[in-house]
């Protein structure tokens, strides 16, 4: 197919939901995409995360192919060793408790949202704090949960039992905090919202509120998981470790794969027929995700988070006088302009650099967890370029 003809198949067969770039891409590796007129970007924002650990990794590649060659689903009524093994690597490496495998982001906060109203039900709790300027996901629960309007018009009525707070205000939480409510759901790092992060005394004041009321604390740690801040997971920055977290992107190195890990204490009640999904934690996708986790830990890609988050936020924050903060934890790295940043994303892609607008004018940059210092050097210069 042409360039043209892809378009035009678009514009004829598939809804018009994205607003999308006028970009055609048929490969990518690492840091890099290639278009379908063989013209290569440096891709500082890979698939919202998705492939976080680069375009078709190697060992994910492998893993995959290999994987497919002896199974690629199983129902959830059978056992099966990558299933097994993932969930027994996830726990490992962040709290102790059981995985639920979903096929997104969405899936899992729904999983979540299932959660917390089961573990609310004797005592009439079902009510759900989330906060301003969250994002969730776009099923119907979700939407709901996400502390965006746009996110929500048109959708109504929403399903109840929803409550928003103000984000990093402790007094607000308490404001709407009742005897229905069930949990406390939050971002330890808004992506969507503008790169945000709680502060650490917030989140352990969440705790401590959550500890003393009963209420289940969750992290939705989608975009923040799975190395992005230099810790696998956000919450191993501040010491305090949620009941349940979500994770989903950068998770399956690529293939659709999400999942709640639920603390001991709460991970029995989903009980058989309370929740499933027929694609959930198939081989196919534990194996992807088992690579990505051995990647992070094999090519130290946590260190390489650290080193290289650290040079480009230092970097970034003198690139420009239209710079006007710099905000983040690692590679997740919210550069906020005084001018909108759309019309950089825009300048930079002309430049072959590929870099996200979020808010109107915070630029995200997040990058490959693999990024090398000439990678992030040339997308710095891009960058400087179109600022000046
Ligand atoms: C992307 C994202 C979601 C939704 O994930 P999907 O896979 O798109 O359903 C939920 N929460 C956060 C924080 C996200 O970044």
């Amino acid at each position: 197919m042409t360039e043209k003809e892809v378009l035009q198949a678009y514009q004829k067969y598939v809804v018009p939901s994205y607003r999308r770039t006028n970009l055609c891409l048929v490969k990518g590796k690492g840091a890099w995409v290639t278009d379908i007129h063989g013209k290569r970007y440096l891709d500082f924002f890979p698939g919202w995360a998705v492939s976080g650990i680069g375009h078709c990794h190697p060992r994910v590649v492998k893993a995959v192919a290999e994987q497919a060659k002896k199974s690629i689903h199983f129902s959830n009524n059978f056992f099966h060793p990558p299933q097994a093994r993932l969930a027994e690597e996830l726990v490992r490496s962040s709290f102790p408790g059981k995985c639920f495998f979903a096929n997104s982001g969405a899936e899992a906060n729904e999983a979540a949202i299932k959660l917390a109203r089961l573990a609310g039900h004797p005592d009439g709790r079902y009510q759900i704090i989330s906060f301003t300027g969250s994002f969730h996901g776009r099923t119907l629960a979700t939407l709901t949960m996400t502390g965006q309007r746009k996110i929500q018009k048109g959708f109504s009525p929403l399903p109840s039992g929803f409550r928003k707070a103000k984000f990093n205000d402790l007094e607000s939480v308490k404001k709407v905090l009742g005897p229905k409510t069930a949990a406390i759901v939050i971002e330890p790092i808004q992506g969507e919202g503008g790169v945000n992060p709680a502060r650490p005394e917030f989140l352990k004041d969440l705790r401590r509120l959550c500890d003393r009321h009963k209420i289940l604390l969750i992290f939705d740690e989608i975009q923040t998981g799975m190395g992005r801040t230099g810790k696998l997971f956000a919450f191993q920055h501040c010491r305090v470790t949620p009941d349940a977290m979500t994770l989903a992107k950068t998770l399956g190195g690529g293939v659709p794969v999400g999942a709640i890990i639920i603390a001991e204490k709460y991970a029995g009640i989903l009980a058989p027929g309370t929740h499933a999904t027929t694609f959930g934690g198939g081989p196919l996708v534990c194996a992807a995700a088992l690579a990505v986790l051995e990647t992070i830990k094999k090519e130290n890609l946590l260190e390489n988070a650290v080193r290289m988050g650290a040079y480009l936020q230092e970097r970034l924050r003198e690139i420009s006088p239209l710079v006007k903060e710099v905000r983040g934890i690692g590679l997740m790295i919210g550069c906020e302009l005084k001018i909108p940043a759309a019309k950089i994303t825009e300048e930079a892609q002309k430049n072959g650099l590929l870099v996200n607008c979020t808010q109107h004018n915070v630029l995200r940059v997040m990058p490959p967890l693999t990024l090398t210092r000439d990678e992030a050097d040339l997308g710095l210069s891009i960058l400087k370029k179109c600022l000046n």
